[in-house]
Formats: C-alpha cells, sequence, structure tokens
C-alpha cells in the first residue's frame, strides 16, 4: 500500500529487455500507463504485458534451441 504509485506489478520494460536490460517500470496514474526512466519507452498496461509476452516467446525459443544444442 506504501507503494501504490508504482503499480499493482512491477512490469519489466519489454524495449529494455530487447537489449538485455531488466528494468522494471513506473506508473503514471494521470495516463493510467506504464513508462520507463531509462529508455523513454512509455504504453498501456495492455500493450506493456503484449510486447512481454512477444519478448518472452522469442527468447524462450531461443534458449530451448540452445539447450538442446548442448544436450
Ligand atoms: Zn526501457
Amino acid at each position: 500500500m506504501a507503494q501504490a504509485k508504482k503499480g499493482r506489478l512491477n512490469y519489466r520494460c519489454p524495449a529494455c529487455f530487447m537489449r538485455d536490460l531488466d528494468i522494471d517500470m513506473f506508473y503514471d496514474e494521470e495516463k493510467d500507463e506504464y513508462y520507463c526512466l531509462r529508455c523513454q519507452f512509455h504504453g498501456d498496461e495492455k500493450k506493456v504485458l503484449e510486447l512481454n509476452e512477444q519478448l518472452r516467446w522469442k527468447y524462450g525459443s531461443m534458449r530451448e534451441r540452445i539447450t538442446e544444442f548442448d544436450d
């Protein structure tokens, strides 16, 4: 409750994650959107979730192949 302004959940910035940076986004109550202090990326919750989902799929597939290769 003390950290209400950071949003219900901490979302990772998808734009930074693409560059291997794991940055938590902040929540802007007035605009009802999340923003990143590092790269200027901003978007509503739906957009952030969508992009994170795409990245998870992409990176997840990559890791799977690498693991298989090592085996
Ligand atoms: Zn960012």
